[in-house]
């Protein structure tokens, strides 16, 4: 409806401008102008020029609601919904900027940060008690999504960076007409924002994001802090569905923290990882785990043809890179690990290379959606065989797990290797993960299979059987 009366708007200002025979370029004109104007009104608005640009050091909490679309135990609605409690603080002048989020997601518990200073920066896990230099900081990069949420500041980011908006009409919102004024900031695709003609608050944002589509934040409450006027909620709406609540609470306003950037005192400081470029792994002989940027396949050479699983995003340049040491034979199976929104990407490309995708019936409809219609299917039971005179691959699935309904693992017998997705994430600096429900489940499942190298779908890191039980085993003895 909203999107409608935007095109109704500009499509009414093209015919009034032909119509009077004025040249194309008063539509920018036009564009400039009114948006000048509306920018004018509302920093007046949200307290004048003076407070916006002595808007330099905010911190807020917040609370979280996401629909964890794709990303579910289930393949289909209702999702599960994952709850998170989290922090920031921005220091414009010094260029700090600070979150944590702690919450539980596909069944893992987390407690994350990060921390940029200037040039440094920082992950910090607050559970496995590890902090990850940055290879790269950017304070703009890293508080881009917080500024994006906050009304004043992407007030001051309209103040800063005008040159970059336009003013693309009027559209309703909740039955009020609104001014929308486009804003580029120094990253990401450009901003909608929409301003209430009579109060100049800005209630809603939307910007189009490929591959994900239409992003549409709604500043519903709003609270006057610091001079200015802050949103205190705001709703995230992905293609139109709800996707993230957020309450936010103890917003302040220039109060600076003097040990915001100190690290935690007893965590382990890792070196630095550097890019995660293609590569092959050979595990044993004719078994290779490759991929690149936390995303891998297992391929296993049998005598006529090619065994795969894991179907990440890439697969394409996986396969190329397979043809190094196994240049000719097909990929006769292709193996999804489960119907997560980052395991099925790569499932066009093995369909593409004739394989047939091995899946469970219940996650048909996100295997056809990901492959397209004509993808020759086979649902696979627990303890499916294939083998030949070379090699013996059995699927288990040892699913339902806190993280999945189904999940298919990978078991070669002969050479003792597992391949796994995302119930034991290993950092590709060595450390082990921090204890979980899914290492837990993982390692309830496996315990009795005779095996001694673990690879997943995310890293190129191995890790052994009893690297799993020993992690798992921590856990259970914690309760
Ligand atoms: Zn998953």
């Amino acid at each position: 409806m909203n999107g409608k009366s935007v095109i109704g708007a500009v499509a009414l200002m093209v015919s009034l401008t032909s119509s009077a025979m004025v040249s194309a370029q008063s539509i920018a004109e036009t564009a400039v102008k009114k948006s000048n104007e509306v920018i004018d009104a509302v920093i007046e608005a949200y307290g004048g020029a003076k407070t916006i640009s002595g808007l330099n050091i905010v911190s807020m909490d917040n609370i979280s609601e996401t629909a964890a679309v794709g990303q579910s135990r289930k393949p289909g609605p209702p999702f599960d919904r994952d709850k998170t409690k989290g922090s920031t603080y921005i220091d414009y002048e010094k260029k700090i900027f600070v979150t944590r989020a702690a919450g539980t997601g596909g069944g893992n518990k987390f407690d994350v940060g990060n921390i940029i200073n200037g040039d440094e920066g920082f992950n910090i896990n607050h559970l496995a008690g590890f902090v990850t230099p940055q290879e790269q900081p950017d304070f703009n990069n890293a508080s881009g999504p917080f500024v994006r949420v906050t009304t004043p500041l992407l007030v001051k980011q309209l103040q800063e960076r005008r040159h970059t908006s336009h003013w693309l009409g009027v559209a309703e919102v909740d039955g009020k007409p609104h001014d929308v004024i486009t804003l580029v900031m120094e990253v990401g695709p450009g901003l909608s924002l929409y301003f209430d003609q009579e109060s100049r608050r800005l209630n809603k944002a939307e910007r189009i994001l490929p591959p994900f589509g239409v992003v549409e934040y709604r500043f519903r409450r709003h609270k006057d802090i610091g001079g200015t006027s802050f949103n205190t909620d705001f709703e995230l709406l992905l293609n139109g569905d709800h996707n993230l609540d957020r309450k936010l609470a103890n917003i302040k306003v220039n109060k600076a923290q003097a040990d915001i950037t100190d690290l935690p005192a007893d965590a382990l400081v890792n070196e630095p990882v550097g890019p995660d470029a293609m590569s092959t792994t050979t595990l044993d002989e004719g078994v290779f785990l490759i991929g690149a940027n936390g995303a891998y396949s297992l391929f296993v050479e049998m005598e006529d043809s090619v065994f795969a699983a894991g179907a990440t995003g890439g697969v394409s340049t996986r396969i190329e890179e397979l043809r190094k040491s196994v240049p000719e034979k097909p990929i006769k199976q292709a193996l999804l690990t489960h119907h997560h929104s980052d395991h099925v990407p790569g499932a066009a490309d093995f369909v593409a290379a004739e394989a047939t995708l091995l899946t469970v019936a219940e996650n048909e409809g996100v295997v056809r959606a990901a492959a397209g219609e004509k993808a020759k299917i086979e649902f696979v039971a627990d303890g499916h065989r294939i083998a030949d005179k070379s090699q013996t691959v059995i699927i288990r699935n040892i699913g339902p797990t806190p993280h999945t309904e189904n999940l298919l693992v990978v078991y070669l017998p002969k050479q003792g290797i597992v391949f796994e997705a995302d119930h034991f994430s290993l950092p590709r600096n060595g450390t082990l993960p921090a204890p979980s429900n899914n290492a837990r489940a993982l390692a309830a499942a496996v315990k009795d299979w005779e095996f001694d190298t673990l690879v997943g779908a995310h890293s190129s890191a191995t890790a052994s059987k009893k690297d799993l039980l020993g992690v798992a085993g921590d856990k259970m003895s914690m309760h």
